[in-house]
Formats: C-alpha cells, sequence, structure tokens
C-alpha cells in the first residue's frame, strides 16, 4: 500500500497544483516553497523532586523574503517537524494573501497541555522563550510568536516575561510576542480574531448570488445551518459570532463526541457546560451523534472544522454532506479528500485564506507595541468633537433637531475595538475578492489553488523589487 502523504508534503503538493499556473522560473518557484530555517531543540525541565523531562520543541522560520517571521507556537503531543514545517509555510502564503507584510513560521512544542501541570508549563514556555532568544529565533524584528493550538493568551504572557527579562532595554520589546492579555500591550479583539475573520470570510463567500446558485443556496449567512468540530479559541469564537449573522449552529463536534440539535445550539451556554461537565455530551436539548468523527458528517450547510488536521481524509470524504467547508483550521482536508469533495460540488475555502484573520490582528497587535500607543487614542475624541460641531451646523440650518440616542450614534469615535475588527473585515472581504477574480481569471477549478496562486504571485512580486530575481 502507498505511504500516507505527510502533512508538509500536503502543503507542497497544494502549492505545485498553482505554481503551475504561473510563468515563474523553476529556482524562484523553488525559494518560496522550501523552509529556510528549521530549529530543533532539546532541553530539560525539573518535573518534580528530582525527575527532569526531556522536552522536543521547534521552531521553523520558512520564508525571510519578509521580515519579522510570524505564526503561532503549538503545544501537543502529537508536535513533530514535519507539522510545523507545514504550518510554518500556510503562515508564509497566509501573511501574503491578507497583505500583513510577514515571512511565515511556526513554533511547537511536543507535549499534552491537559496533562501538564500549568507549574510545569510555565518552566517549559520560559525555558522554550531562552531556547529561542540563544539562537535569535525571537524578536520584533526577526520573529514574533502567537498563540496557535493549545497555548492561549498567558502563554503569551510567560514569553513576553521571559523576553522582557533577558532583553531589558529593547524599547520594542513588547513586540515579540502577540495574542498577549490586554493589560500586557496586546490588543482588543485579538482572541476572537481568528473565528471572527471565519465569519466575515464566509459572510463576503455567501454574498454571490451566482455562486450560490452554483450550491442550491440562498445568498447571506442568515438561516444557514452550521456544523463545528471544535470549541476551542477559533472554533467557538466562530461559532458564537456566526449565530449574530442568524445562522443556528446545528451541532458541534469535540474530543468526547458531537452533539445536535435542529433548532440551533446555544454555544455560549455549550462552553461553560463543558468547562464545568468536561464534555459536551449531555448538554440540555441536545442529541448525542454517535459513531467516530461523525460530527462532521451531519447533513449542513456550512461545516467548520476548526480542530486540527488530516479531518476529512479519503477515508470519510464521500461522506461528508456540507455545501461548503470553511476550513478554521490548518490543514483539515487532505488533498485526495479535496479532490472527492470538489467532484461533490462542495465549495471549500481554504485555511490560507479563511483563517487568516488571527494573523491580520496579530498584525494590528504588532503595530500598536512599535507604535507605543492604543488605536483610537489620538483621534477618538476629536472626531466626536468635529461631529458634534457638524450636527450643530446642520441642526442650525435646517432648524431640525435629532435624539440625543440618534446624535450619540452618529458622533461616536472610532475606539481600539471598532478600528480592529473594521481592519479586519476590511481585509477578509478584500482577500476574498482578489481570491475570487483570480479564480476566474486563470480559470482555476477552486479556490484553494487560486489563494496559493495570489499568495506565489505577491511573494514572486517581493523577490523580484528586492532584485533577486527578474
Ligand atoms: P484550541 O486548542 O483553542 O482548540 C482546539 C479544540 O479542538 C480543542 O477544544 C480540542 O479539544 C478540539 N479537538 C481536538 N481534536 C479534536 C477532534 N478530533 N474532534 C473534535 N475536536 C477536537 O486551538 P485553536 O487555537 O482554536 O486552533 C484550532 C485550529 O485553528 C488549529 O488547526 C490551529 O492551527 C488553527 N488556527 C488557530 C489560530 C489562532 O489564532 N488560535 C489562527 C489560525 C489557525
Amino acid at each position: 500500500m502507498a505511504k500516507e502523504a505527510t502533512f508538509y508534503e500536503n502543503v507542497e503538493r497544494n502549492f505545485n497544483k498553482a505554481a503551475a499556473y504561473t510563468r515563474l522560473p523553476e529556482g524562484l518557484l523553488e525559494q518560496i516553497k522550501l523552509c529556510n530555517s528549521v530549529y530543533k531543540m532539546k532541553f530539560p525541565v525539573k518535573t518534580g523532586g528530582n525527575d527532569v523531562q526531556v522536552i522536543e520543541a521547534y521552531r521553523v522560520q520558512h520564508s525571510h523574503h519578509r521580515m519579522p517571521t510570524k505564526g503561532g507556537i503549538r503545544y501537543s503531543i502529537h508536535v513533530n517537524q514535519d507539522e510545523v514545517m507545514a504550518l510554518a509555510a500556510l503562515m508564509t502564503y497566509k501573511c501574503a494573501i491578507v497583505d500583513v507584510p510577514f515571512g511565515g513560521a511556526k513554533g511547537g512544542i511536543k507535549i499534552s497541555p491537559r496533562n501538564t501541570s500549568p507549574a510545569i508549563l510555565e518552566k517549559i514556555t520560559r525555558r522554550y522563550t531562552a531556547e529561542l532568544i540563544k539562537k535569535n529565533f525571537i524578536g520584533p524584528g526577526l520573529d514574533v510568536p502567537a498563540p496557535d493550538y493549545g497555548t492561549g493568551e498567558r502563554e503569551m504572557a510567560w514569553i513576553l516575561d521571559t523576553y522582557l527579562t533577558l532583553r531589558a532595554h529593547e524599547v520594542e520589546g513588547y513586540g515579540c510576542v502577540t495574542g498577549k492579555p490586554v493589560s500586557l500591550n496586546g490588543i482588543r479583539g485579538r482572541t476572537e480574531a481568528t473565528g471572527r475573520g471565519v465569519v466575515y470570510g464566509l459572510n463576503e463567500a455567501v454574498s454571490y448570488k451566482e455562486d450560490m446558485d452554483a450550491l442550491g443556496l440562498t445568498t447571506g449567512l442568515a438561516g444557514k445551518r452550521v456544523v463545528v468540530q471544535g470549541l476551542g479559541n477559533v472554533g467557538f469564537h466562530a461559532a458564537n459570532i456566526i449565530t449574530e449573522y442568524g445562522a443556528k449552529v446545528i451541532a458541534v463536534a469535540e474530543l468526547e463526541g458531537a452533539i445536535y440539535c435542529e433548532d440551533g445550539l446555544d454555544v455560549k451556554k455549550l462552553l461553560k457546560y463543558r468547562k464545568s461537565n468536561g464534555s459536551i455530551i449531555g448538554f440540555p436539548g441536545s442529541k448525542e451523534i454517535k459513531g467516530e468523527n461523525a460530527g462532521i458528517e451531519v447533513e449542513c450547510d456550512i461545516l467548520i472544522p476548526a480542530a486540527l488536521e488530516n479531518q476529512i481524509t479519503i477515508k470519510n470524504a464521500d461522506r461528508i454532506k456540507a455545501k461548503i467547508i470553511a476550513e478554521a483550521a490548518n490543514g483539515p482536508i487532505t488533498p485526495d479528500a479535496e479532490e472527492v469533495l470538489l467532484k461533490k460540488g462542495i465549495m471549500i475555502i481554504p485555511d490560507i485564506y479563511i483563517n487568516a484573520g488571527g494573523v491580520t490582528v496579530s498584525y494590528f497587535e504588532w503595530l500598536k507595541n512599535l507604535s507605543h500607543v492604543r488605536f483610537g487614542r489620538m483621534n477618538k475624541r476629536f472626531e466626536e468633537f468635529s461631529q458634534n460641531n457638524m450636527i450643530d451646523v446642520m441642526e442650525k440650518a435646517t432648524n431640525k433637531s435629532i435624539s440625543k440616542r440618534e446624535r450619540s450614534n452618529v458622533v461616536r469615535g472610532a475606539s481600539e475595538i471598532d478600528l480592529v475588527n473594521s481592519g479586519l473585515e476590511d481585509t477578509m472581504i478584500e482577500a476574498y475578492q482578489s481570491i475570487r477574480e483570480a479564480k476566474k481569471k486563470k480559470n482555476i477549478p477552486d479556490l484553494r489553488t487560486a489563494a496559493f496562486y495570489v499568495s506565489i504571485v505577491k511573494i514572486a512580486d517581493a523577490y523580484g523589487s528586492m532584485g533577486i530575481f527578474p
């Protein structure tokens, strides 16, 4: 039997498919495709008494065509070099698509965060950061980590604190990591940014009548039946925010199993329920879906895999009954499975576009850290003042006045969260349009290949501007 392709090989396969639509020189394509630097490390951590655990960890910088490099850090017992390389490569293409001026990177530590105490996790995180500093693999102008699977604000705070301890006089030090708590110079809206970006992207994708007609769907998110796999950072926020657009989350799949409710699940209550019961099974008003990974096979309009890679493979692709799949996770569909899904007429909105909301808002956070000022701080009151003046003049001229409520809606100056969300929405809309246009113009059959195409052309342009390639 043929050996199954690895995650990294799958990314390369997707790259090669898109590269065939360009006329770029082989050498340049090779340079864009390959990982520039791979740092594998092992270090000891005392886990109690005289016990020492040797930790395996990675940081991969896929592309230096723009600096710094950027990408999350994953904590999982399944972390391996191939996975980190694949995720780093995806980061490069993702950043290019959403015009975030970074090269791609990714980190990973081979541990189970669920089975490791916070004290040991902190030790491991701090030592990992020190290892990165030793090798110049972290810094606001070098390489900027962020959260990924198994990590969040807490880990980013430990990384920041370690960095600032060892690099005390760097004025831009706070920009060494993103996804930090707001109280440590993080940015409002980063935690939910990936999930929110998924919804903004979906909202744009379902707005084209001809595309929805082809799927037998109406335009707009309202009334769409959604299934989500993984109720973590990305999955929870995507599920929660999509309901604000009138969609219904009819099924959720987690590690312990899946549940279903045709009227729609209240995902906020579901998350609370899981936290206190350790499982989503038994959530009031829901039915359990039996069978391994059966949750993602539920018939629906939109499936959002938001857990891990390789969830839809050649083994279960023919059982997927969604009309649209939005890849909130990285690499949830293997290329062989994708062929089956595309033949079934399913629209696949690829990871390198749809989950780029996280890195987009990380970029805003990095800018905030480098400029040392909160977005909106300098102009909010001034905007309110001048808008108030404008209304005064108009009221005088028309001899009509507006209500207090109307006035406060009109004059409201933009706060940090307003600016972050509006910048994110604009980014997701523009990027989708560029992918859709490339798909049409180059007659590319699917959105993933079109997204890779857009990305490769932009990176090649950057190399061209450096005079490295003609
Ligand atoms: P997370 O750790 O917060 O959540 C992942 C969730 O998936 C967990 O609740 C876990 O129990 C669940 N899960 C794991 N295996 C599962 C399975 N087989 N079936 C159902 N549920 C399962 O991680 P996250 O940050 O939400 O990341 C999820 C995915 O999104 C990853 O692929 C990650 O690379 C990608 N991503 C994350 C970000 C980000 O900003 N955090 C940005 C872009 C992409």
